[in-house]
Protein backbone atom coordinates (compact mmCIF):
# COMPACT_ATOMS: atom_id res chain seq x y z
CA UNK A 1 0.00 0.00 0.00
CA UNK A 2 1.80 3.43 -1.05
CA UNK A 3 3.07 5.66 1.81
CA UNK A 4 2.70 9.59 1.83
CA UNK A 5 5.31 11.72 3.26
CA UNK A 6 5.56 15.20 3.22
CA UNK A 7 8.76 16.85 4.82
CA UNK A 8 11.97 18.47 4.13
CA UNK A 9 14.08 17.54 0.97
CA UNK A 10 17.49 19.31 1.81
CA UNK A 11 21.34 20.17 1.20
CA UNK A 12 23.15 19.21 4.62
CA UNK A 13 26.62 20.36 5.63
CA UNK A 14 27.57 17.87 8.13
CA UNK A 15 30.84 17.32 10.20
CA UNK A 16 31.49 14.52 12.45
CA UNK A 17 34.73 13.25 13.78
CA UNK A 18 34.82 10.97 10.83
CA UNK A 19 34.91 13.89 7.95
CA UNK A 20 32.95 16.78 6.41
CA UNK A 21 30.63 16.83 3.88
CA UNK A 22 29.46 20.92 2.51
CA UNK A 23 26.62 19.90 0.33
CA UNK A 24 25.01 16.50 0.87
CA UNK A 25 21.88 15.85 -0.52
CA UNK A 26 19.47 15.21 3.00
CA UNK A 27 16.02 16.34 4.16
CA UNK A 28 13.98 14.12 6.94
CA UNK A 29 11.88 13.28 3.24
CA UNK A 30 14.57 11.87 1.92
CA UNK A 31 15.82 9.51 4.50
CA UNK A 32 12.29 8.93 5.40
CA UNK A 33 10.76 8.10 1.28
CA UNK A 34 14.44 6.38 0.46
CA UNK A 35 14.00 3.87 3.77
CA UNK A 36 10.32 3.28 3.33
CA UNK A 37 10.80 2.29 -0.12
CA UNK A 38 12.56 -0.50 0.41
CA UNK A 39 8.65 -1.78 1.88
CA UNK A 40 6.33 -0.36 -0.11
CA UNK A 41 5.92 1.92 -2.49
CA UNK A 42 6.06 5.91 -1.52
CA UNK A 43 4.26 9.12 -2.72
CA UNK A 44 6.75 12.30 -1.94
CA UNK A 45 5.23 15.64 -1.08
CA UNK A 46 7.90 18.72 -0.43
CA UNK A 47 9.36 21.40 -2.25
CA UNK A 48 12.87 21.89 -3.79
CA UNK A 49 15.02 25.19 -5.11
CA UNK A 50 15.96 25.42 -8.65
CA UNK A 51 19.38 24.91 -7.08
CA UNK A 52 18.25 21.19 -7.04
CA UNK A 53 19.62 18.99 -10.41
CA UNK A 54 18.23 16.48 -11.80
CA UNK A 55 21.31 14.60 -10.49
CA UNK A 56 20.43 15.60 -6.72
CA UNK A 57 17.11 13.82 -7.59
CA UNK A 58 18.87 10.41 -8.86
CA UNK A 59 18.71 9.67 -5.32
CA UNK A 60 14.27 8.65 -5.65
CA UNK A 61 15.11 7.64 -8.86
CA UNK A 62 14.33 3.65 -9.98
CA UNK A 63 12.67 2.99 -6.58
CA UNK A 64 9.50 2.98 -5.66
CA UNK A 65 9.17 6.66 -4.85
CA UNK A 66 6.76 8.98 -6.84
CA UNK A 67 7.93 12.81 -7.35
CA UNK A 68 5.11 14.18 -8.78
CA UNK A 69 4.83 15.60 -5.63
CA UNK A 70 7.37 17.18 -5.57
CA UNK A 71 7.69 20.81 -6.24
CA UNK A 72 10.49 22.75 -7.56
CA UNK A 73 10.79 26.40 -7.08
CA UNK A 74 12.46 29.42 -7.79
CA UNK A 75 15.15 30.13 -4.53
CA UNK A 76 17.12 28.00 -2.76
CA UNK A 77 16.56 24.68 -1.13
CA UNK A 78 16.51 24.19 2.15
CA UNK A 79 19.44 23.69 3.77
CA UNK A 80 20.75 22.62 7.18
CA UNK A 81 24.41 22.45 8.96
CA UNK A 82 24.95 20.58 11.73
CA UNK A 83 28.16 19.24 13.75
CA UNK A 84 28.75 16.30 15.83
CA UNK A 85 30.93 15.69 19.03
CA UNK A 86 33.65 13.13 19.07
CA UNK A 87 31.68 10.43 20.50
CA UNK A 88 28.75 11.27 18.01
CA UNK A 89 26.16 11.78 21.08
CA UNK A 90 25.87 15.07 20.89
CA UNK A 91 24.94 17.47 18.06
CA UNK A 92 24.60 21.58 17.25
CA UNK A 93 22.90 23.00 14.87
CA UNK A 94 24.79 25.39 13.22
CA UNK A 95 22.49 26.92 10.50
CA UNK A 96 18.31 25.97 9.56
CA UNK A 97 17.56 28.11 6.24
CA UNK A 98 14.04 27.63 5.37
CA UNK A 99 14.82 28.87 2.02
CA UNK A 100 11.46 28.13 -0.22
CA UNK A 101 10.00 25.68 2.42
CA UNK A 102 8.82 29.79 3.91
CA UNK A 103 6.25 29.84 1.64
CA UNK A 104 5.48 26.35 0.54
CA UNK A 105 1.63 25.12 -0.06
CA UNK A 106 2.14 21.68 -0.47
CA UNK A 107 -0.56 21.05 -2.84
CA UNK A 108 -1.27 17.39 -3.15
CA UNK A 109 -1.90 15.50 -6.57
CA UNK A 110 -5.64 13.99 -6.64
CA UNK A 111 -4.07 10.08 -6.67
CA UNK A 112 -2.10 11.05 -3.30
CA UNK A 113 -5.16 12.14 -1.29
CA UNK A 114 -6.72 8.09 -0.57
CA UNK A 115 -3.74 7.08 0.70
CA UNK A 116 -4.17 5.01 4.01
CA UNK A 117 -1.06 5.44 5.66
CA UNK A 118 0.62 9.20 6.15
CA UNK A 119 3.83 9.91 7.24
CA UNK A 120 4.14 13.64 8.67
CA UNK A 121 8.33 13.96 8.49
CA UNK A 122 9.92 16.85 10.10
CA UNK A 123 8.80 20.29 9.12
CA UNK A 124 6.61 22.82 10.09
CA UNK A 125 3.38 21.99 11.80
CA UNK A 126 1.41 24.31 9.93
CA UNK A 127 2.58 22.40 6.46
CA UNK A 128 1.98 18.58 8.41
CA UNK A 129 -1.57 19.73 9.29
CA UNK A 130 -2.03 21.02 5.38
CA UNK A 131 -1.26 17.82 4.07
CA UNK A 132 -3.56 15.70 6.69
CA UNK A 133 -6.55 17.91 5.68
CA UNK A 134 -6.01 17.12 2.05
CA UNK A 135 -6.41 13.16 2.40
CA UNK A 136 -9.88 12.71 2.08
CA UNK A 137 -10.78 9.59 3.90
CA UNK A 138 -9.08 8.81 7.57
CA UNK A 139 -6.04 7.59 7.04
CA UNK A 140 -5.46 3.80 8.51
CA UNK A 141 -2.34 5.21 9.93
CA UNK A 142 -0.86 8.93 10.52
CA UNK A 143 2.43 9.03 12.05
CA UNK A 144 4.05 12.07 12.83
CA UNK A 145 7.61 13.20 13.64
CA UNK A 146 8.94 16.81 14.81
CA UNK A 147 12.32 18.71 16.64
CA UNK A 148 12.92 21.08 19.12
CA UNK A 149 13.38 24.01 16.13
CA UNK A 150 9.37 22.94 15.87
CA UNK A 151 8.51 22.31 19.39
CA UNK A 152 10.21 25.69 20.54
CA UNK A 153 9.01 27.80 17.63
CA UNK A 154 5.69 26.67 16.90
CA UNK A 155 4.22 24.80 19.95
CA UNK A 156 0.74 25.74 19.66
CA UNK A 157 0.43 24.37 15.98
CA UNK A 158 2.28 21.38 16.64
CA UNK A 159 -0.28 20.81 19.41
CA UNK A 160 -3.20 21.38 17.13
CA UNK A 161 -1.53 18.89 14.90
CA UNK A 162 -1.02 16.41 16.99
CA UNK A 163 -4.83 16.09 17.86
CA UNK A 164 -4.96 14.08 14.46
CA UNK A 165 -2.07 11.60 14.51
CA UNK A 166 -2.29 8.22 15.52
CA UNK A 167 2.08 7.76 16.54
CA UNK A 168 4.26 10.44 17.41
CA UNK A 169 7.78 9.04 16.68
CA UNK A 170 10.23 11.51 18.06
CA UNK A 171 14.07 11.40 20.36
CA UNK A 172 14.24 11.08 24.03
CA UNK A 173 14.80 15.32 24.07
CA UNK A 174 12.50 16.01 22.26
CA UNK A 175 9.72 13.55 24.04
CA UNK A 176 10.89 15.55 27.33
CA UNK A 177 10.82 18.95 25.86
CA UNK A 178 7.19 18.57 24.65
CA UNK A 179 6.15 16.67 27.39
CA UNK A 180 7.68 19.02 30.33
CA UNK A 181 8.58 15.31 31.91
CA UNK A 182 12.13 13.86 32.61
CA UNK A 183 10.44 10.53 32.83
CA UNK A 184 9.69 9.20 29.74
CA UNK A 185 6.48 6.37 30.79
CA UNK A 186 5.12 9.40 32.47
CA UNK A 187 5.97 12.06 29.41
CA UNK A 188 3.60 9.38 27.46
CA UNK A 189 0.76 9.61 29.40
CA UNK A 190 1.29 13.58 28.90
CA UNK A 191 1.35 13.08 24.99
CA UNK A 192 -1.69 10.15 24.95
CA UNK A 193 -3.44 13.26 26.33
CA UNK A 194 -2.51 15.32 23.18
CA UNK A 195 -4.25 13.06 20.48
CA UNK A 196 -1.43 10.19 19.75
CA UNK A 197 -2.18 7.01 21.28
CA UNK A 198 0.94 5.45 20.14
CA UNK A 199 4.75 7.00 21.27
CA UNK A 200 7.63 5.80 19.66
CA UNK A 201 11.02 7.33 21.66
CA UNK A 202 14.16 7.18 19.48
CA UNK A 203 17.10 6.58 21.46
CA UNK A 204 19.74 6.95 19.25
CA UNK A 205 22.65 4.90 20.88
CA UNK A 206 20.32 3.28 23.35
CA UNK A 207 17.88 2.08 20.79
CA UNK A 208 14.01 2.97 20.41
CA UNK A 209 10.96 2.42 23.06
CA UNK A 210 7.40 1.96 22.13
CA UNK A 211 4.72 3.05 24.59
CA UNK A 212 1.01 2.36 23.94
CA UNK A 213 -1.40 1.26 26.29
CA UNK A 214 -0.68 -2.22 25.89
CA UNK A 215 2.67 -2.05 27.33
CA UNK A 216 5.72 -0.75 26.27
CA UNK A 217 8.64 -2.65 24.02
CA UNK A 218 12.01 -1.64 23.54
CA UNK A 219 14.31 -2.41 20.90
CA UNK A 220 18.15 -2.06 21.32
CA UNK A 221 20.68 0.29 18.80
CA UNK A 222 22.53 -2.39 16.59
CA UNK A 223 26.41 -2.66 17.73
CA UNK A 224 28.58 -0.89 15.14
CA UNK A 225 32.32 -0.12 15.67
CA UNK A 226 31.63 2.90 13.34
CA UNK A 227 29.31 4.53 12.93
CA UNK A 228 30.43 7.56 10.88
CA UNK A 229 27.74 9.98 10.64
CA UNK A 230 24.15 10.13 12.63
CA UNK A 231 22.11 12.59 10.41
CA UNK A 232 18.60 10.86 9.00
CA UNK A 233 19.30 7.57 11.64
CA UNK A 234 15.90 8.97 13.08
CA UNK A 235 14.46 9.66 9.45
CA UNK A 236 14.92 6.48 8.30
CA UNK A 237 14.37 4.50 11.22
CA UNK A 238 10.65 6.04 10.66
CA UNK A 239 10.81 5.09 6.72
CA UNK A 240 11.48 1.21 7.98
CA UNK A 241 8.62 1.14 10.41
CA UNK A 242 6.30 2.86 8.34
CA UNK A 243 7.27 1.16 5.79
CA UNK A 244 6.99 -2.20 7.22
CA UNK A 245 3.69 -1.05 8.40
CA UNK A 246 2.15 -0.04 4.81
CA UNK A 247 3.64 -3.27 3.33
CA UNK A 248 2.14 -5.36 5.73
CA UNK A 249 -1.37 -3.54 5.81
CA UNK A 250 -1.46 -4.54 9.80
CA UNK A 251 -1.63 -2.73 12.84
CA UNK A 252 -1.56 -5.21 15.58
CA UNK A 253 1.16 -5.56 18.37
CA UNK A 254 3.26 -8.09 16.47
CA UNK A 255 3.42 -6.07 13.45
CA UNK A 256 4.07 -2.85 15.55
CA UNK A 257 7.07 -4.67 16.99
CA UNK A 258 8.32 -5.83 14.01
CA UNK A 259 8.23 -2.34 12.65
CA UNK A 260 10.46 -1.49 15.25
CA UNK A 261 12.89 -3.99 14.44
CA UNK A 262 12.88 -3.04 11.14
CA UNK A 263 12.48 0.82 11.57
CA UNK A 264 16.18 -0.01 14.04
CA UNK A 265 17.75 -1.96 10.68
CA UNK A 266 17.20 1.25 8.86
CA UNK A 267 18.50 3.38 11.20
CA UNK A 268 21.33 0.82 11.61
CA UNK A 269 22.29 1.15 8.13
CA UNK A 270 22.03 5.04 7.49
CA UNK A 271 24.50 5.77 10.14
CA UNK A 272 27.52 3.58 9.04
CA UNK A 273 28.21 6.25 5.84
CA UNK A 274 27.97 9.76 5.55
CA UNK A 275 24.42 11.56 4.41
CA UNK A 276 22.13 9.14 2.41
CA UNK A 277 25.13 7.07 0.91
CA UNK A 278 24.60 4.15 2.44
CA UNK A 279 20.99 3.62 1.81
CA UNK A 280 22.13 4.49 -1.61
CA UNK A 281 23.68 1.38 -1.70
CA UNK A 282 21.75 -0.71 0.43
CA UNK A 283 20.90 -3.92 -1.29
CA UNK A 284 17.23 -5.13 -0.02
CA UNK A 285 18.60 -8.49 0.88
CA UNK A 286 20.56 -7.12 3.38
CA UNK A 287 17.71 -6.21 4.94
CA UNK A 288 16.13 -9.45 6.41
CA UNK A 289 19.88 -10.29 7.28
CA UNK A 290 20.00 -7.63 9.83
CA UNK A 291 16.86 -8.06 11.36
CA UNK A 292 17.61 -11.98 12.06
CA UNK A 293 20.91 -10.47 13.61
CA UNK A 294 18.25 -8.14 15.88
CA UNK A 295 16.12 -11.20 17.03
CA UNK A 296 19.80 -13.02 18.10
CA UNK A 297 20.55 -10.13 19.84
CA UNK A 298 17.55 -9.99 22.10
CA UNK A 299 16.83 -13.36 22.25
CA UNK A 300 17.30 -15.78 25.75
CA UNK A 301 16.08 -18.16 27.32
CA UNK A 302 14.07 -18.38 31.44
P1 LIG B 1 17.71 13.70 11.99
O1 LIG B 1 19.19 13.38 12.01
O2 LIG B 1 16.86 12.48 11.97
O3 LIG B 1 17.33 14.69 13.02
O4 LIG B 1 17.41 14.39 10.59
C1 LIG B 1 18.32 15.21 9.95
C2 LIG B 1 17.68 15.76 8.70
O5 LIG B 1 16.63 16.65 9.06
C3 LIG B 1 18.68 16.55 7.92
O6 LIG B 1 18.91 15.92 6.66
C4 LIG B 1 18.10 17.94 7.79
O7 LIG B 1 18.10 18.42 6.47
C5 LIG B 1 16.68 17.83 8.31
N1 LIG B 1 16.31 18.95 9.23
C6 LIG B 1 17.10 19.54 10.16
N2 LIG B 1 16.41 20.53 10.79
C7 LIG B 1 15.17 20.57 10.24
C8 LIG B 1 13.99 21.37 10.46
N3 LIG B 1 13.96 22.35 11.37
N4 LIG B 1 12.90 21.10 9.71
C9 LIG B 1 12.92 20.12 8.78
N5 LIG B 1 13.98 19.33 8.53
C10 LIG B 1 15.11 19.54 9.24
Amino acid sequence: MSLLVVGSVAFDALESPYGKVDRAVGGAATYFAVAASFFTPVSLVAIVGDDFTSRDEEIFRGRHIDTDGLEHAAGKTFFWAGRYSENLNERVTLATDLNVFAEFKPRLPEKYRKLKYVFLANIAPELQRDVLHQVKVRPKLAALDTMNYWIERSNAELRETLKHVDILMINDSETRELSNEHNLLRAAKHIFKMGPTTLVVKRGEYGAMMVDKRGVFCVPAFPLEEPHDPTGAGDSFAGGFMGYLAGCGEKSDAALRRAMVYGSVLGSFAVEKFGVERLRHLKRSEIPARARHFAKLTQFKL
